[in-house]
């Protein structure tokens, strides 16, 4: 069964120069536990699906069609409170910029202990417990918990923000450029992670990059955006073999 069925989604960014179709009734599916990779050049609408499925999208993006079933539920369907829920718990993001998701006046060991705490209803104990238990599988040294956010090399802060998302123990986790911003090494030593924890967890992945040769390495099957439309849906293994 998928984790998530996106049918027929279009949004459009309603402005005072006319309304704009950035995605056009698009449709796929992502299985459990599968890698799924979103494809295409910059301005194609990756962004805007990745921002629509979890109800972030902002004005002047407005969802004008279709349906986003989670785990079978029309997710746009639910009030915001409902929403706000799934947000955190069940669908976790992961920007380009980990510091759009890090707060840089707060110690690495209190945002561990926010997520779980309000989410979780964790003691600060079982917060610190289980975030030792995440920086472990993330390659980072437990004693820098209590380090700030700008302390970290950007890769590493890519991994913290990795590791927050994994203490809700998502089910499928966006990731929109995640690497992109890091140089070629960091790049490589991430997606390994990713692929390493994606086992260990057993979360879905929605991957987005305009980089088509690193998402043929990490993901299942990609699907190829063109002017806000899926113009094909492959496996990895096709695209490499016929780039
Ligand atoms: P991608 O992630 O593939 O680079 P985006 O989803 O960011 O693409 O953008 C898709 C299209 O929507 C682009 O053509 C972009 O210009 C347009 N767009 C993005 N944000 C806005 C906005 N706030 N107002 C109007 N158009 C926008
Ligand atoms: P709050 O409960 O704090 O009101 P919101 O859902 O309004 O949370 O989100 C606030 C900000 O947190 C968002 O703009 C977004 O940048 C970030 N955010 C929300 N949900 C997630 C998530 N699942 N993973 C990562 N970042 C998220």
């Amino acid at each position: 069964d998928p984790i998530i069925q996106i049918k027929d989604l279009e949004v459009t960014y309603i402005t005072d120069n006319g309304d704009f179709q950035a995605v056009k009734r698009v449709s796929f599916d992502i299985g459990k536990g599968e890698i799924f990779g979103l494809a295409g050049e910059s301005g194609c609408g990756k962004s805007t699906i990745a921002f629509a499925i979890n109800r972030l999208h902002k004005p002047p993006a407005l969802i004008t069609h279709g349906q986003i079933l989670f785990q079978k539920n029309n997710l746009l369907a639910l009030t915001e409170q409902q929403m706000g829920v799934v947000r955190w718990k069940d669908i976790a993001m992961v920007f380009q910029s980990a510091m759009n998701s890090l707060n840089p006046v707060l110690p690495v060991e209190e945002q561990f202990a926010d997520v779980m705490r309000h989410h979780l209803g964790y003691t600060r104990q079982q917060a610190k417990e289980r975030a030792e238990k995440l920086l472990d599988l993330v390659n980072i040294p437990r004693e820098r918990l209590s380090e700030y956010p700008h302390q970290f090399s950007g890769g590493m802060r890519q991994r913290l923000v990795i590791a927050i998302a994994l203490s809700l123990n998502p089910k499928l986790i966006i990731m929109d450029e995640p690497t992109t911003a890091l140089d070629v090494v960091v790049q490589r030593e991430i997606l390994q992670q990713i692929f390493t924890l994606q086992k260990e967890f057993g979360f879905s992945v929605l991957f987005i990059t305009h980089d088509l040769a690193l998402m043929s390495q990490l993901c299942h099957r990609i699907a190829v955006m063109r002017h806000g439309n899926i113009v094909e849906v492959n496996t990895a293994h096709e695209i490499r073999n016929n780039p």
